[in-house]
């Protein structure tokens, strides 16, 4: 199914995107040398109460998950990429960290996630796998207008992960957003110009490239959700919801 926000709808797409900013950059300041992963997923849940939110993730229970994922937000910690599930384990510094959030208010639903090193002071290869997934990211926005294809924003993002030298994983990717967090159309991180679903004002995608430094194999924990790099390599993931505009799109998840 593919939703198409109307105008009056759209109040409330910017909304839980600034709401989802808001306690991602919340969250990166905290997630601090010492902090728990566990710390970091109860004063999420703590904000989206307050906000009068819903959590998307605590009830969660796909294919791919064992059970209900249990928790408020994804902390992926340096060869963890997606869904990591907060457990006890303290961060210190030069820790590859992703926090990805997905929450809905009054109906609408808005994803992001951001990655970043824990204390401030990476490496070149692990600031240049955040810089590539960014970058990848801000192409896919530029190709994302009324009239363009899924595959141009597929082809735009793939065309720098590839640059980049990164290989890329196609079982998971962006995806179109609204009263629920995973829709149709499904946006893979590479493909081909000038296929797929064509955008149109109103509709909401969250585009997600994510990458490992040495290959494009996962394997599950045995939490039965973190996915790790098969290799140990580490990893990097950006990812924003979107409108698309009437004469471009409009990043509702930036952070202020
Ligand atoms: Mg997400
Ligand atoms: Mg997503």
């Amino acid at each position: 199914m593919i939703e198409i926000l109307s105008p009056s709808e759209l109040p409330r797409a910017r909304a839980v995107g600034a709401l989802v900013a808001r306690i991602l950059q919340a969250m990166k300041g905290r997630a601090t040398a010492g902090t728990n992963l566990l710390e970091i997923d109860r004063w999420t849940r703590e904000m989206i109460v307050e906000a009068g939110a819903v959590s998307c993730y605590v009830d969660y229970a796909p294919s791919f998950g064992e059970g209900p994922f249990g928790h408020y937000i994804c902390t992926s910690v340096n060869d963890a990429v997606l869904h990591g599930k907060p457990h006890d384990y303290r961060l210190a510094d030069g820790d590859l960290l992703t926090l990805d959030l997905a929450v809905s208010l009054d109906g609408v639903v808005a994803d992001s996630a951001i990655t970043f090193v824990v204390g401030g002071r990476g490496s070149q290869e692990d600031l240049d796998l955040i810089d590539a997934t960014q970058r990848a990211l801000a192409a896919g926005i530029a190709a994302a207008r009324p009239g363009a294809r899924i595959g141009d924003l597929s082809y735009a993002i793939g065309e720098v992960l590839t640059d980049a030298g990164y290989p890329i994983n196609l079982e998971f990717g962006g995806h179109g957003v609204g009263s629920t967090m995973h829709q149709d159309p499904h946006i893979s991180n590479d493909g081909r110009p000038g296929r797929g679903y064509t955008l149109r004002p109103g509709l909401l995608l969250a585009l997600e490239p994510w990458i490992m430094a040495d290959t494009d194999e996962l394997v599950t924990d045995a939490d039965g959700w973190t996915l790790r790099s098969v290799t140990g390599a580490r990893t990097a993931h950006s990812e924003h919801t979107i409108l698309i505009t009437e004469d471009g799109a409009e990043i509702l998840t930036l952070a202020e």
